[in-house]
């Protein structure tokens, strides 16, 4: 009696070590580098969720909808105002006024076309933590045209409330100003930054503390050696702004950590053909 129950516990054991190892074996998709709980897939909505809903474009509204479709990652776009107060909006104005010459009330006068406020980035951050362990936000910091010091403020600022709010986990810094991202890499040695205008090698990248290279998809199309050395020097690869099924299978095919695109819904489909190829 005694001899089967240690055979029955010993078969239990091998059956539990066999179902943990198989479960390890059969996660879906790899995840990326950097990434821990978070959507496994590598789907950024860019600019929030918008298009299929007919949301306005970085509106909070798009956000969770991005958040609700489980993307791993939602981008926004963080400008600065007047008086200093941090907004999300894409252009450099907004019912023609020049966000960075106008006082925010001014700007919050007018609404976004769902109703919403023009999100201030303590809005969005707050509503990007609200029920969300799985999308990451991926926040664009918007060189100033008024001053390059203006810009590296402007990243201090966003990196303090990034912090103070709770973020810095689910936060990825982008910028097409390579000082700023330089900027919060000196404020914040573990951030995640990746740089947006494409003309820097992923050996520079690295030796500045970058951890990204997130370039049009059509930089990678003329300079493919950037993929194989950016995966050697374990730089990030994200490509933006990827709408059509044949780059985006392109960009799967070379394995991709992120894709950033308008139409998340058609990359959710492009992933799901590619995976079941696989089979
Ligand atoms: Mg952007």
């Amino acid at each position: 009696m005694f001899f089967y129950q240690d055979i029955v516990t010993m078969k239990l054991k091998i059956f539990l070590i066999a179902g943990l190892f198989f479960s390890g074996c059969t996660t879906p998709t790899k995840m990326t580098k950097t990434g821990n709980g978070f959507a496994d897939n590598i789907i950024v909505a860019h600019r929030g969720a918008w298009k299929k809903n007919q949301l306005p474009e970085n509106s909070i509204a798009a956000l969770k909808e991005a958040i609700a479709l489980g993307c791993t990652g939602s981008e926004f776009d963080v400008r600065m105002t007047a008086d200093d107060s941090l907004i999300v909006n894409h252009d450099p104005d907004y019912h023609k006024l020049v966000i960075e010459k106008t006082n925010y009330t001014q700007l919050a006068e007018y609404k976004l076309s769902n109703g919403e406020k023009i999100p201030t980035l303590q809005e969005y951050l707050l509503a990007g933590l609200q029920n969300n362990k799985r999308t990451r936000l991926v926040l664009e910091i918007k060189p100033s045209d008024v001053s390059k010091e203006r810009g590296k403020l402007i990243a201090e600022k966003a990196v303090k409330l990034v912090h103070e709010l709770g973020a810095r986990h689910m936060t990825v810094y982008i910028s097409f100003d390579y000082d700023i991202l330089k900027k919060i890499h000196e404020l914040d040695a573990s951030a995640s930054t990746q740089y947006l205008d494409g003309n820097r090698s992923p050996e520079e990248l690295k030796a500045d503390g970058i951890t990204g290279a997130d370039y049009h998809y059509s930089v990678f199309r003329k300079h493919p050696e950037w993929i194989e050395s950016a995966k050697r020097n374990k730089i990030i690869l994200n490509a933006w702004t990827v709408n059509a099924a044949a780059e985006m299978d392109w960009l799967l095919d070379q394995q991709f950590d992120f894709i950033t695109t308008n139409e998340p819904e058609l990359l959710f489909e492009r992933i799901r053909l590619v995976n079941e190829k696989k089979k």
